[in-house]
């Protein structure tokens, strides 16, 4: 074999039923997939059929780096995961994506992924040490939860170790459990319980090999480059009261793209938290909650679902919905074991919690995740979800789409990874914009200017940054999706790239050629900005693929939920964005401040809008369906006779 950078060449296949190994080339996939999200779909659509069950043996658990993860590439050294996810209603396809160290040490260790199937006779620890794998013994660690079990590893096996572990959720098989990996990476999308269902507490990596890169020079330079672009960024970065931070703690190659730090509480206590929503959900509840309230709740909430396992997107999802059941009568506490007066308090999340973790009473209904927690309550309960679950994918009103027309398209046929793109539109470049308007540019240089520059470099076109119009949109999402697939093939955080806003760039205009520029550098391979989307492109129509064949098929799924079309946006409507922005200002046509509020998504234009996406995408426009000649050009040829027996291709 020639000389091979950036991939290590093979990934490693675990069976824990019959506690055997084998190694496969990684080399036949990067071309058409590169890695991370790429290549992992791909043996997804290979070995995994739409009857398979989330907990059983043979759903993989497929874990894969890309060809810059463990390199200096700037933050792109992220995990990605995939499976069926038994979080998802109903089950299917689902994916994951962690930061953290993990993704770096799995290539120390000389593979590109780890796929394990099976599950072991009594709980075990993966041990994959400098090449030599064992399967350890863990029934004496089964039960203790993920600090004590990330604890326990690094006494044992060293500090230089890396784990990825699930605690008491994941082990009672809770659908919303996450495993956890160091630095404060948490998996979410239910593969806590994948774990758990495979009696595999946990993950255990050590290596020490060097990832080889092809241009050394050039991808310091590219570093250099990308640091200079990102000069000044002021990491937004709202402290909680009864909290200090005491370090930032980011990701493997990432010198501090985010807020991620390590935070003490009053009480001593000392966790990682993230900046984003997840680690702050429970402040939503705590204003109508006329109890005592411990200082910093919302921290030590997040802590306890760190240290339990459990999904704090989820955790949301349920509390909105007991919420709003108890305030219509439809679940009192006598049916819950719940003090639901009480919710927004600590202790009420203390109970909720053990409840969950324990299957206990109401606590096992939900444990099964808030869509089909509601199946169990009733028809009445179940309606009071529209805005709070999907089957799949983020919470319906999050930078929805009746204030921001971009995310539109995204929302209707995005299932997997709905936040990165939608980051894509509305966070850094919407966010910065809003603080900009809002503050008459004391905080944010991102003017209206700027914004509309951004979206011809980054949307393909300046129409994309007129929010009063539909023209445009679905070019923008195409675009945009099709970048984000791509990226996570690398695989690249979808909160640093692509870096469209630069406060160090003359014009605060960032550049979206450097993601393929690093992939170029560490490879060796030259890229090109069509080359790469292409890839993005094509696993997108994989995922697609994917998607049809486990029943998610054709324009009848690429809808909106009912209330885009019907209730006018209020100052609540677009979820985080609106909080910092309740007038729902945003630029209009030739740049023009206007408001969004009070708008609803236009059905007629919606559809003609999605005329236009499916046209892009080469797919059926009647139908929604993927063409056989769409799919040849895209490389995708050999999938065709599956969907075809399946009658899902035009
Ligand atoms: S930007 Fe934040 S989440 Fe992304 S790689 Fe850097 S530290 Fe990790």
């Amino acid at each position: 074999m020639s000389q091979q950078y950036g991939w290590m060449g093979s990934m490693l296949r675990v069976d824990l039923s019959a506690k055997t190994t084998q190694v496969m080339s990684t080399l036949d996939y990067i071309d058409s997939y590169i890695g991370g999200r790429g290549i992992a779909t791909r043996i997804y659509w290979d070995e995994v059929s739409p009857e398979t069950s989330p907990l059983a043996p043979d759903n993989p658990l497929i874990l894969m780096t890309g060809p810059l993860s463990g390199t200096s590439a700037t933050a792109c050294s992220r995990l990605f995961v995939c499976g069926k996810s038994p979080l998802y209603y109903p089950d299917q396809f689902g994916t994951g994506n962690l930061g953290g160290s993990m993704a770096g040490s799995i290539k120390a260790v000389g593979y590109d992924g780890i796929i394990i199937t099976g599950k072991a006779n009594t709980p075990v620890c993966l041990t994959v040490d400098e090449g030599k794998v064992s399967f350890d013994d863990a029934r004496h660690i089964w039960g203790q939860d993920i600090f004590e079990t990330q604890k326990y590893i690094q006494s044992a096996v060293g500090k230089n170790s890396e784990s990825l572990c699930i605690g008491p959720a994941g082990e009672n098989l809770v659908r919303f459990a996450t495993a956890a990996g160091s630095n404060g990476a948490y998996l979410s999308h239910g593969f806590g319980a994948v774990m758990g269902s495979k009696n595999l507490k946990a993950i255990v990596i050590r290596g020490s090999k060097i990832i080889p890169v092809a241009r050394p020079e050039s991808l310091k330079d590219l570093n250099r480059r990308i640091w200079s672009l990102i000069k000044g960024r002021d990491l937004f970065d709202p402290m909680l009261e009864g909290i200090e931070r005491l370090r930032r703690s980011p990701c493997r190659g990432c010198p501090s793209g985010c807020a991620r730090s390590d935070f003490k509480h009053v009480s001593g206590l000392v966790d990682h938290r993230k900046v984003c929503g997840s680690a702050m959900f429970h402040l939503a509840f705590e204003p109508d909650y006329n109890g005592p309230q411990t200082q910093g709740t919302a921290f030590l909430v997040t802590t306890l679902c760190n240290r339990l396992g459990l999904c704090t997107g989820e955790s949301w999802k349920l509390l909105s919905w007991l919420k709003l059941c108890h305030s219509q009568g439809l679940l009192k506490d006598c049916d819950t074991e719940l003090k639901l007066d009480e919710l927004g308090g600590l202790d009420f999340f203390k109970t909720f919690a053990q409840k969950v973790i324990l299957r206990e009473g109401f606590g096992d209904v939900l444990a099964e995740g808030a869509i089909r927690a509601a199946q169990v309550a009733g028809k009445e309960t179940e309606a009071l979800l529209e805005k709070i679950a999907a089957g799949a994918g983020n919470a319906p009103e999050e930078y929805n789409p009746r204030l921001v027309l971009t995310a539109a398209a995204v929302h209707a046929t995005e299932t997997t990874n709905l936040v990165g793109q939608l980051h894509s539109i509305c966070w850094l470049p919407l966010f910065q914009w809003i603080l900009w308007e809002s503050s008459n540019g004391a905080y944010s240089k991102l003017s209206t200017e700027v914004l509309i520059k951004i979206a011809q470099r980054f949307w393909k076109g300046e129409s994309a940054a007129d929010f009063s119009t539909y023209e445009g949109k679905a070019l923008a999402a195409f675009t945009i999706q099709n970048r984000e697939y791509a990226n996570e093939t690398l695989v690249a955080c979808d909160f640093f790239y692509p870096l469209a806003y630069a406060e160090g760039a003359p014009d605060l205009v960032g550049d979206p050629d450097l993601e393929f520029l690093l992939l170029s550098a560490v490879t060796g391979n030259d890229y090109d900005e069509d080359r790469y989307l292409r890839v993005g492109e094509r696993v997108f129509n994989l995922t697609r693929a994917v998607q049809s064949r486990e029943g998610r098929a054709g324009r009848s799924f690429d809808v909106l939920p009912e209330f885009n079309f019907t209730e006018s946006l209020d100052e609540s409507g677009g979820g985080l964005i609106s909080m910092f922005n309740p007038e729902s200002l945003l630029p209009g046509p030739g740049g023009q401040l206007m408001s969004r509020k009070g708008s609803v998504v236009d059905r007629e234009k919606f559809a003609n809008l999605m005329d236009e996406y499916y046209t892009l995408r080469g797919w059926d426009v009647a139908s929604g369906l993927q063409t056989a000649k769409g799919l040849i050009r895209l490389g995708l040829g050999d999938i065709l006779s599956d969907l075809r027996n399946r009658k899902l291709i035009i």
